[in-house]
C-alpha cells in the first residue's frame, strides 16, 4: 500500500502509538462519521467520493449494521481502517479520526448532505456510470483530497 503522507518525527511517533493501542482504545478514536463507508472512484491519482454508500451503512446513525462481522463477509469489500490504511489516504478522508490523530485536526470540515446519500450494494460499485455521475457532482466538495 502506497503511503500518501510523509511523516515528521512527531507524526511518526503518533503513528506508532496507534499501532500499539489496545483494540478498545483504537475503536474510540473513530468518530463514527461514516465517511469511509462511501463508495469512491479513482481518477488521475485523485480519490473521488460519491454519494453512494455501502449497503450495510445505516444512513441515519452512520453506523455499520454488521460491524462485528463486516470483515468476514467475502462478498463485501469492507476493509479495516488500520493505521497503515489511514496513511495511504485513499479510503478515508483527511477528517478521519485516525488521520487526525497522526496529523492533527483537518483544516476543512466535510459537510456532506446525508439526505442525498443512497445505498450502492457494497463497496464494489456495480453501476459505474451512476458512481461516476455522483462522483462528478461531489468532486468540488471533496477537493481537499
Ligand atoms: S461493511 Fe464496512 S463499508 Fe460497509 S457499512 Fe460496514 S464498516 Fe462501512
Ligand atoms: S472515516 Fe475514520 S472516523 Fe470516520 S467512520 Fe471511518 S474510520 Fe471512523
Amino acid at each position: 500500500m502506497q503511503q500518501k503522507y510523509k511523516l515528521t518525527p512527531d507524526q511518526a511517533r503518533r503513528f506508532k502509538e496507534l499501532r500499539k493501542m489496545s483494540p478498545d482504545a483504537y475503536e474510540k478514536i473513530c468518530k463514527g462519521c461514516g465517511l469511509c463507508c462511501l463508495c469512491k472512484t479513482g481518477c488521475d491519482g485523485f480519490t473521488l467520493y460519491t454519494r453512494l454508500c455501502c449497503n450495510y451503512l445505516d444512513i441515519n446513525t452512520k453506523r455499520c449494521k454488521i460491524y462485528n462481522s463486516r470483515l468476514k463477509d467475502r462478498a463485501n469489500q469492507c476493509a479495516k481502517v488500520t493505521p497503515e490504511l489511514a496513511l495511504a489516504g485513499d479510503l478515508v478522508p483527511r477528517t478521519c479520526g485516525y488521520v487526525e490523530y497522526i496529523f492533527g485536526p483537518a483544516k476543512e470540515p466535510i459537510n456532506l448532505d446525508w439526505s442525498s446519500v443512497v445505498h450502492c450494494g457494497n463497496m464494489d460499485v456495480g453501476d459505474t456510470f451512476t458512481a461516476l455521475g455522483y462522483a462528478i457532482l461531489d468532486s468540488i466538495n471533496w477537493k481537499q483530497r
